[in-house]
């Protein structure tokens, strides 16, 4: 049939459409999933960086409240800011050295230096103290801070096999800061630096790397099954939709009582073989014929009889014509044949062969043998000679008009038209 490629491809259609919501709806969750596991891992490594610079500012503060940590001298220590008395002897002769809030951050930044697990600078972009000055990254943090653009800053780095996080929270100026930095201008609550923290988050990226790996493979697994169940799925469907379309289509063109074409079927073919004969230059045929008295078998043995007798003609009709023709119910007990390249002695032998089948046929209905006889109508025409052979209805009209004569004279009888 000329509907199915087309079908085929709808059926495609409707697969690689239904693939691809499902694929997407799929990847859309794995993406989604390994986005927000890989921005949990990053709030959680802010956090981290944020806690040290907390603390650190915990430390800075206590040491501002109380006015700076008065420590034992050791050699090569500096004396404390000039601004204040420097050191403090205690009873005992041991010298103190004060220092300052900015003092004790940078020792303790020396100190986590030599541990390792994370270091942090104290950084300004005008430092008094050399070792103070900001590195690209805490430049760059620190003008966008001041500038008012963030209130902190992170990044990650790339530094040899390693990745480290980098952070850089403000520092405001507070009025310990002044002891030192009065001469610049500075004012309490301006930002005077920062304290940058940096530590390596190599393996909670890799940690990161390996999630999406694995949501990666996992959406490939989930991909091919989902492929693989939709692509059974829908050719299942795809099968029974075309088996029940199948019978759909049989039981519209079929003759429920007699199994033959109805009359639909039939007078289509016929169309179609009347053209197929006009390009050809061929002749087509056909036979219309009614049984006689039918109505008496219903009379005398009931309407189940006669429907026994109707199928026990379809089947001797069937027999007695060649394969190529087409036998079909025109209606109650009327039938019509369509001979295709068959000219009118040839149709006449067969409707003659026919109507011998009939008349030979006998039923055997409850016990009783039932007989009947049919008159037959036959027309042949050339249709690339005659336009009114062209047309189906005007042929079926012709050897209804035979049959007419057929039953006219005496009936059980052939009548060309
Ligand atoms: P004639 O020789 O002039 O054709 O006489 P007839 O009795 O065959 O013609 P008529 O048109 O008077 O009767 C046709 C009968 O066919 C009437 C109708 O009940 C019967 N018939 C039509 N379809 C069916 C059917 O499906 N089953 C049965 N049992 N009878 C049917
Ligand atoms: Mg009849
Ligand atoms: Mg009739």
């Amino acid at each position: 049939m000329e509907s199915v490629p087309a079908t085929r491809s709808h059926w495609r259609t409707f697969f690689i459409n239904l693939s691809l919501v499902v694929l997407l709806a799929v990847s859309g969750l794995y993406a989604g999933l390994t986005l927000s596991s890989g921005r949990t891992v990053e709030a959680e490594i802010t956090t981290r960086a944020r806690t040290i610079f907390g603390v650190l500012l915990v430390a800075r503060s206590w040491n501002a409240i109380h006015g700076g940590d008065f420590v034992e001298k050791r050699p090569g220590d500096l004396p404390g800011p000039p601004q204040r008395s420097p050191d403090v002897v205690g009873s005992d002769g041991t010298v103190y050295n004060r220092r300052n809030s900015a003092q004790m951050t940078r020792e303790m930044s020396e100190l986590v230096t030599r541990d390792g697990l994370f270091t942090f600078h104290l950084t300004s972009l005008q430092p008094l103290n050399p070792a103070n000055a900001p590195d690209p990254f805490e430049a760059e943090a620190l003008a966008r801070i001041e500038r008012g653009e963030v209130a902190e800053v992170s990044a990650q780095e790339q530094r040899g096999e390693t990745n480290q996080f980098r952070y850089l929270g403000p520092l405001r100026v507070e009025e310990s800061c002044l002891e030192c930095h009065a001469a610049q201008g500075y004012r309490v609550g301006q930002v005077l630096g920062g304290i940058s923290v940096t530590f390596d988050v190599t393996e909670a990226e890799q940690a990161v790397a390996r999630g999406r790996r694995i949501a990666i493979g996992l959406f490939a697994l989930t991909a091919v099954v989902l492929l693989v169940v939709l692509g059974r799925l829908v050719s299942g469907l795809h099968l029974r939709l075309n088996a029940a379309e199948a019978r759909i289509v049989e039981m519209a063109i079929t003759d429920e009582l007699t199994g033959l074409r109805n009359r639909r079927y039939v007078g289509q073919r016929l169309t179609e073989e009347l053209a197929r004969s006009q390009r050809h230059g061929r002749h087509c045929a056909c036979i219309l014929f009614d049984l006689d008295h039918f109505k008496r078998v219903n009379d005398a043995d009931g309407h189940a009889a006669g429907d026994a007798v109707l199928r026990g003609v379809a089947a001797a009709g069937r027999v007695a014509l060649r394969e190529s023709d087409l036998l079909g119910r025109w209606g109650g007990e009327e039938f019509l044949a369509v001979l295709p390249e068959t000219d009118l002695a040839g149709a006449e032998v067969i409707a003659e062969r026919l109507r011998q089948a009939l008349e030979a046929m006998r039923i055997t209905w409850q016990g009783k043998v039932l007989a009947i006889t049919a008159s037959l109508g036959v027309v042949a025409a050339l249709p690339s000679r005659d336009p009114d052979a062209r047309d189906a209805e005007l042929m079926v009209a012709r050897a209804d008009q035979a049959l007419y004569r057929a039953k006219a004279a005496g009936r059980n009888r052939v009548e060309p038209g």
